[in-house]
Parts: C-alpha cells; sequence; structure tokens
C-alpha cells in the first residue's frame, strides 16, 4: 500500500481538510500516477456535501486528473513510466454488457465505478484525485497529448468529454447553429468546443458580464436571457442547444428556440425535476435529451481533438489550502472558468 496525502471531507458540513489515504498495490494491469493537477467540478461539491444523495465519508474528491505514470504493473502496456496521462469520472465498469462492448462505459449497465464515491472490483470505496497519487487500471487512463499542458488539461476530463460527447454526437459542424445555455466551466468549454468544430456559436447568458470572454472563446454571437427579447428574436433558430446550466431553467422557453428537428441537450444536473410543455416538442418535431460525459475511446479522441487544436481549459491555478474557498466561488461564479488544485500542496 501507498501513503499519500489528500484533501478529505469528512461530513456534509465541515470544510474539506488536510488527510492521507493509501492507494493500493499495483495490480498487474494497474498504473500508478502521480498527480500534478486536479480540476474542481461542481459534482466534487455536490458530493461532499451529500446533495446528490447520502455520501460515505470520510471522501476525497475529484474527476479531472492530469498527471505523469510514476510505475506500472508488469502487464501493462499502454503506459510507461514518465507517460503523461489523465483519468476522468470513471475508473472501471463491468466491461462486458452491450453498452462497454460498445465504447459507452459512462452509461455501463451495471454501473460505471465512479473515480470516488464509487466502489473498486477489490470492495474498497475509490478516492478521487484530491490526493498526491492515484492507482488506476491501465484501460480508464488517458493519454494526454504534448500538445496541453497538464494545468489546463486537467478539466477537459469531466467538463470537456461532457460537452465533447453531445456535441459530436448531434453533429455540431459547419452549417450547424449551436447555442450554449449558461458560461461556466462547462460552458465556456462548450464555446470552445462547437467552435473548433466549425459550428455558429451562440451563447445564452444570464447577463452579458462574461460576453467579452465568450467571443474572444469562439462564440459568433452572445445574448442575456435577462433580456425577454432574446426569447423573441431567437425563437426557431437553433439545431442544438447545450444546457449547462444546473438550476432550474424555464425549459419550455429554451425549447422554443430550436428549429425544426432541434434537439435541446442537458449536461447540468439539477436537483429537483424538470417539467417540460409537450407543445415545446411536437410543433417542430423537436427533442429534449440527456448526456453523460463520453466513453474512454471518445475521451481520448477529444484529449487528441484538443492538442491538435491547442485547446485547454481556461483556469485558475490553487493550492490546496484554498479549496474550501474555491467552493464558495464556484457557487458564486465567480471563477472563470475553472480551478485546478496544484497537487504539490496537498
Ligand atoms: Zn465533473
Ligand atoms: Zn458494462
Amino acid at each position: 500500500m501507498l501513503t499519500v496525502k489528500a484533501y478529505a471531507a469528512t461530513s456534509a458540513t465541515e470544510p474539506l481538510a488536510p488527510t492521507t489515504i493509501e492507494r493500493r498495490d499495483l495490480g498487474p494491469h494497474d498504473v500508478l500516477i502521480d498527480i500534478r493537477y486536479s480540476g474542481i467540478c461542481h459534482s466534487d461539491i455536490h458530493t461532499a456535501r451529500s446533495e446528490w444523495g447520502p455520501t460515505t465519508y470520510p471522501i476525497v474528491v475529484g474527476h479531472e486528473i492530469a498527471g505523469v505514470v510514476r510505475e506500472v504493473g508488469p502487464e501493462v502496456t499502454k503506459f510507461t513510466a514518465g507517460d503523461r496521462v489523465g483519468v476522468g469520472c470513471m475508473v472501471d465498469s463491468c466491461r462486458e454488457c452491450d453498452n462497454c462492448r460498445k465504447g459507452l462505459e459512462q452509461y455501463c449497465l451495471n454501473g460505471n465505478i465512479g473515480t470516488y464515491g464509487g466502489f473498486d472490483r477489490d470492495g474498497q470505496p475509490t478516492q478521487g484525485g484530491y490526493a498526491q497519487a492515484i492507482v488506476v487500471t491501465e484501460d480508464f487512463v488517458l493519454r494526454i497529448p504534448d500538445g496541453i499542458e497538464l494545468d489546463a488539461a486537467a478539466p477537459l476530463l469531466c467538463a470537456g468529454i461532457t460537452t465533447y460527447s453531445p456535441l459530436r454526437h448531434w453533429n455540431a459542424g459547419p452549417g450547424s447553429r449551436v447555442a450554449v445555455i449558461g458560461m461556466g466551466g462547462l460552458g465556456h468549454m462548450a464555446v470552445k468546443l462547437a467552435h473548433a468544430m466549425g459550428a455558429e456559436v451562440t451563447v445564452l447568458s444570464q447577463s452579458l458580464k462574461k460576453r467579452e470572454d465568450g467571443l474572444r472563446l469562439g462564440a459568433d454571437h452572445y445574448h442575456a436571457t435577462s433580456d425577454e427579447e432574446t426569447f423573441t428574436k431567437l425563437a426557431g433558430s437553433f439545431d442544438l442547444i447545450i444546457n449547462t446550466v444546473s438550476a432550474k431553467i424555464d425549459l419550455d422557453a429554451y425549447l422554443r428556440l430550436l428549429a425544426v428537428d432541434g434537439t435541446l441537450v442537458n449536461v447540468g444536473a439539477p436537483e429537483d425535476p424538470l417539467s417540460v410543455h409537450a407543445f415545446s416538442l411536437i410543433p417542430a418535431r423537436r427533442s429534449f435529451a440527456g448526456s453523460m460525459i463520453g466513453g474512454i475511446a471518445e475521451t481520448q479522441e477529444m484529449l487528441d481533438f484538443c492538442a491538435e487544436r491547442g485547446i485547454g481549459a481556461e483556469i485558475e491555478v490553487i493550492p490546496a489550502e484554498k479549496i474550501n474557498q474555491a467552493y464558495e466561488r464556484v457557487l458564486a461564479s465567480d471563477v472563470r472558468y475553472r480551478f485546478v488544485i496544484d497537487a504539490s500542496t496537498f
């Protein structure tokens, strides 16, 4: 066993605090990764605070992990010491069900094993990326190409793939009109990726505060949703809308912005049920959909795509002691656009 420094939540109400955790001995197919950077995702906060059902404490969250391979198990073929690698939201799945066989491990019919808050094959609870090192089976380790800095790469492992996958699935590209609701951690990645794919990109944000950033990151248009006129002006004008907001929004109002056959995809996850009027869908054959991260092969494709085009996340690097402060700032939407923890400070 390897003892590593980490930051853990010990209850739903206590701040995260320094601790140590054990990482398992290397199995034949395991990779030991020295974590360099770990992104802060809104899901980390929901989990640390038991907002998505009861969490088992103590828990180390974090599923946007970028680092360097320290050591590999004897049967590992894909990685060697010194490789730049990442780990996202999953560390394993059943690998046998129909979805796993199709490369859709995120939709594993037996449930994928989450990077934190799950149970690994050895029965031990999984602990995530707010730590100095992690051990992961090679098939769930991603290669981070040289074209991206490790700190800017970390958020790609959740925020990047969460937006890349639906953009690809619904064919964002030249000639398609994509709108992104929300200009936060997920939203800013959706803007960069949709722009890089060649789509015409519109940001729908509460205010125009981040307009300059949005246009700089690749948006062609930027509208405030606090302005009622936005909804009349843009009616029927998008092929795809990616909703990154995890708060409740007026879905009917946004669905009416879709053209015929348009799709609104939810990647944000509000706590309360959403309601949709059937007549927001029927008169234009519209779809309301959801999407969750991406499979392992698709995540690698996304990292390669980003490296080729020089795309990383817009980040603010913080030391571990600022995690609790960063959580408050995430909740206040006061981050441009992702916090990344420097793992040397754990
Ligand atoms: Zn996440
Ligand atoms: Zn499966």
